[in-house]
């Protein structure tokens, strides 16, 4: 099969998700004169914090440069869990994190996936929750041996229920034999990304919050009751603000930017498979990534129907078709079975890595902020603007894991990432390498 031919004649360039939601202006909102909180970025975190302040009595307004959920939060692969990885920054350098605050991390993290459940039900978000835990394939003997050590940590502090699947027992879980076996993590779920938005700003709008699209901060000063903020359609006062601005975090907060690395992720979305194809895939239903420098995550759509694989295509935005090309060989790779499968949607986002590969929150010269996914972040960043409502409201009555000081930056990092090319061939090498030396 010629790679021309893995597009399917109604290819688009943009996201499956978006065949359910699309990110709109929708009627755009007059920006306010005045409110208590400003947040920049209207995606899950921007979201969730407006909600939470609402809760507490306090007025917020959103600010959301673009269409209303055009960054990475209508994008992602819908797989949400908890899971914090505490010790290895992207770079591949372990970091070192105090046993007691990693085992406050994890806690969160188990908090932060009961939060997204809890939203769903009181709002009555309907985005296809399902329950059906992940499967995380090991890429070499040693990363299983790996796996295994970390079981005791996430089953004690994130009660994760996580256990081991030898190589043995691996096609209950997928059917390929790409991996060396690998872990279960039961208390994982899957969701529709761009549902799951539309339900958080329907929430935000049923209590009456601005969320203002079209409307990128492009300064922030002191002013007024706090702060001044000068936006593409007008300018408010406000006394606190949020900066939720994560992968799109630009050279308006340009401290912050120096501490985030936006690294790009792609995804495709197949046709429809027939029904047998498709119901032997993922058995269990359950999400998929694996332990490779280079990862890849993928999973059936909601119903059923449809792979969804995502991936490292490259580490910067990049031309959609070449990223569906790249992307469809790992997933040929994992399931040979797909071979002569058309890609009807292929699309790129951006996810924000932090040079401690922890998700952060907290005060910079005055500014408020919940940023650093790395990657996993559906549970984590609506949970960081939950927690950061919470603390502007002093509503918080125990301090989050994440909150503090301690954002790192570095002295040759100025927030242009023009080195991640480099480090993804890097990576592609040792990926390559340890299965070779398996
Ligand atoms: C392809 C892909 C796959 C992913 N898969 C998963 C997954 O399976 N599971 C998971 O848990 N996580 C996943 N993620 C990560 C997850 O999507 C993000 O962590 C999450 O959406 C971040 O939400 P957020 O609100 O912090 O940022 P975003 O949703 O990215 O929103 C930030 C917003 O800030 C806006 N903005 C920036 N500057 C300004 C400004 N000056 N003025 C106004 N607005 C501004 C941007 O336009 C953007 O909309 C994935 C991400 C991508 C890209």
């Amino acid at each position: 099969m010629q790679h021309g031919d893995i597009f399917h004649p109604d290819f688009k360039p943009s996201p499956y998700w978006w065949e359910a939601y699309r990110p709109l202006p929708g009627d755009l909102i007059a920006v306010p004169k005045v409110a208590r909180v400003a947040i920049i970025g209207g995606g899950y975190a921007g979201l969730s914090a407006a909600l939470e302040l609402s809760k507490q009595g306090v007025d917020a307004v959103v600010f959301e440069r673009g269409a209303l959920g055009e960054g990475a939060s209508t994008r992602n692969g819908g797989a949400v869990s908890g899971g914090v990885n505490i010790g290895k920054s992207f770079s591949g350098r372990t970091v070192a994190v105090d046993p007691e605050r990693a085992g406050r991390m994890l806690s969160d993290g188990f908090d932060a996936f009961a939060l997204v459940e809890r939203l769903i039900a009181e709002e009555g978000i309907d985005c296809f929750w399902q329950k059906r835990g992940r499967f995380q394939g090991a890429w070499t003997p040693a990363h299983f041996a790996f796996q295994q050590s970390r079981l005791a940590a996430l089953n004690d502090a994130a009660q994760s229920g996580a256990y081991m699947v030898p190589r043995e027992e691996q096609r209950t879980e997928i059917a390929s034999d790409y991996y060396y076996g690998g872990m279960v993590v039961e208390r994982s779920a899957s969701l529709h990304p761009a549902l799951y938005y539309k339900g958080l700003l329907d929430a935000c709008r049923r209590r009456g919050i601005a969320v203002c699209a079209k409307a990128a901060v492009e300064q922030i000063a002191h002013g007024g009751a706090g702060w001044r903020l000068t936006t593409s359609r007008g300018a408010i006062e406000a006394g606190d603000v949020i900066i939720a601005t994560n992968g799109y975090t630009g050279t308006l907060t340009p401290r912050l930017r120096r501490r985030v690395v936006p690294i790009a992720s792609h995804i495709i979305a197949t046709e429809e498979l027939s029904v047998d194809l498709a119901a032997c895939l993922v058995p269990k239903g359950r999400t998929l990534s694996d332990t490779k420098r280079v990862l890849c995550y993928y999973r059936m759509s909601p119903d059923g129907r449809r792979m969804v694989f995502g991936g490292r295509a490259r580490f910067t935005q990049a031309d959609p078709l070449l990223c569906a090309r790249v992307l469809y060989d790992y997933m040929i790779q994992r399931f040979p079975q797909l071979k002569g499968v058309r890609i009807t949607h292929g699309w790129t986002g951006n996810t924000a890595f932090t040079l401690d590969a922890l998700p952060h929150m907290g005060e910079d010269e005055g500014l408020h902020y919940a940023l650093g996914c790395n990657g996993s972040g559906i549970a984590m960043m609506t949970y960081l603007g939950y927690q950061t409502a919470r603390k502007i409201a002093r509503a918080a009555n125990y301090a989050c894991a994440f909150d503090g000081p301690d954002f790192p930056d570095h002295p040759l990092y100025s927030g242009n990432p023009w080195f991640l090319p480099l480090i993804g061939s890097y990576y592609r090498l040792r990926d390559r390498l340890d299965r070779v030396l398996a």
